[in-house]
């Protein structure tokens, strides 16, 4: 690649392992640098959509996701009644034109393992334990100085650090990271006989109950409420809480609610939402992923959004022979209008759900899928 020959990714979440495979493979040096001090990623599931799908494929692990994944390309909406009436299945024609899942479900310990591996197999230099205490550049590269006084020299740098992004505000940028009102409880459990696909209940005791097969065996479950502070909830209120929630709905939820025994596998997180207006870049520091963008998981977009602007940027560095303002017009183009379309769809569903309002919700669906059918 003659645009960039070293490049530094800051953060070893699913952008920044992304952008290290991608790059990597296109023949850059990279170096990657993780505050903690191993790759980690909460134990719970995560929806990896067809555009997310397509993005695994670009760094050549789809196969092994489909593997330990499970298929969701059908999407059940149920009732929040006693009986669980199945109201609608989306995907029922199947998979789509590429022939890729519509959507698969995943254990996330499970995708950054082979996020990881691939990165390290393509060459990857991981250093954990690590943070960046000051970014210096030129026209020509950036001198980046790590939290061990160590100074190295990268043409580019990518900081995909996270909603709380430490480098954005080594940038200078302020971004104002606003909460939903909305919390989920989100579960990770054995898998019911009885759970074909991922289903969603909308409305009843919560504003959202769903499930989504991880394997053959495990799922994960959530329920979204309004937003508290449950910092101080003990372990044994955790799973009271949980089951609690759940008692409000029926079908396989009853197997679902009987499982939920061990509080390890119980994790609380509030929504909350942001979007970085152009540029995302100053000079040779580019910020993506949920450091750019971050909305609720009301359409399970957020690490689909992230995986793209890891692909959108290492081909545009690919055509390119340097980094300059051509390049950043092309990925702000390629990138802002479509993290928006699926941020602001995002946020408007979660706020139709907060205030009760009946809004056109096949509509917005098939906006953002519309969207996000799109290559990226
Ligand atoms: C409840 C919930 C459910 C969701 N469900 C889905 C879903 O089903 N599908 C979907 O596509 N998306 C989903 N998302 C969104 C998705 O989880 C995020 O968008 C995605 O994980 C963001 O990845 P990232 O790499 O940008 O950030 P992160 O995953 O936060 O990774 C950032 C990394 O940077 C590291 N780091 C932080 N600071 C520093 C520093 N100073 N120096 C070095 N390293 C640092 C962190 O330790 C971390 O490893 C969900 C989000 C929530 C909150």
């Amino acid at each position: 690649m003659t645009a960039v020959q070293k490049v530094l990714v800051i953060g070893a979440g699913a952008a920044g392992l992304t952008a290290s495979a991608l790059l990597a493979d296109a023949g850059v040096q990279v170096d990657l640098v993780e505050a903690k001090p191993e790759v980690s990623a909460l134990g719970s599931g995560i929806t990896l959509q067809a555009n997310a799908l397509r993005v695994l494929r670009e760094v050549g692990i789809l196969d092994q996701c489909l593997v330990e994944g499970a298929d969701s390309t059908q999407l059940r909406l149920r009732a929040p009644d006693p009986q669980a009436t199945v109201l609608a299945t989306m995907g029922a024609e199947g998979r789509g034109p590429t022939d890729l899942p519509n959507a698969i479900g995943m254990y996330r310990p499970a995708l950054a393992g082979l996020l990881t591996e691939r990165a390290l197999e393509l060459g990857v230099r991981f250093r954990f334990a690590t943070t960046v205490a000051q970014l210096d550049q030129d026209d020509d590269g950036v001198d980046v100085t790590l939290d061990d006084g160590s100074v190295r020299r990268y043409d580019l740098v990518v900081a995909a650090d996270g909603v709380r992004s430490a480098t954005r505000a080594q940038l200078g940028i302020d971004l104002e990271t606003r909460p939903l009102g909305m919390g989920i409880w989100r579960v990770f459990a054995p898998r019911p006989a009885d759970v074909p696909t991922g289903e969603l209940y909308y409305g009843g005791h919560c504003y959202i109950a769903g499930y989504t097969p991880t394997s053959a065996d495990r799922l994960y479950a959530f329920l979204v409420e309004d937003a508290q502070d449950r910092s101080q909830v003990t372990p044994e209120e955790k799973v009271a809480i949980v089951r609690e929630l759940a008692s409000h709905y029926s079908g396989p939820w009853d197997e679902i609610r009987e499982s939920i025994t061990d509080p390890d596998a119980i994790h609380y997180t509030q929504f909350e939402e942001h979007l970085l207006p152009a540029p995302w870049n100053r000079g040779r520091v580019v910020v993506i992923g949920d450091a750019a963008h971050v909305c609720p998981p009301t359409f399970a977009q957020g690490a689909a959004l992230a995986l793209e602007d890891a692909l959108v940027l290492t081909e545009l560095l690919r055509a390119a022979t340097t980094v300059d303002d051509e390049l950043w017009d092309q990925f702000h183009a390629r990138r802002l209008p479509r993290v928006q379309a699926v941020v602001e769809g995002s946020v408007t569903l979660a706020r139709w759900q907060l205030e009760h309002v009946q809004g056109d919700l096949p509509g917005l669906m098939g906006g953002v899928q519309a969207v996000i059918a799109q290559p990226a």
